[in-house]
């Protein structure tokens, strides 16, 4: 079973760190598990990735 490939900050070079990031969407906002660079902080979000945040997001709102 093949979990997650190993990202690595293309400045930094070093591995990411899954981290809990505040995310915004429209006018929502949630925290959830995204690869961080530990070194820059930057967070890794790929578009199919930021598609199903936004889906888990709607949901969430939606069930509320
Ligand atoms: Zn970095």
């Amino acid at each position: 079973m093949e979990e997650e490939r190993k990202l690595k900050c293309f400045k930094c070079g070093v591995p990411l760190e899954i981290q809990t990031v505040f995310l915004e969407y429209s006018c929502n906002s949630l925290h959830t598990d995204l690869p961080v660079c530990p070194v820059c902080g930057q967070v890794y979000m790929s578009e199919e990735m930021a598609r199903t945040k936004a889906v888990e997001v709607e949901q969430q709102f939606e069930e509320k």
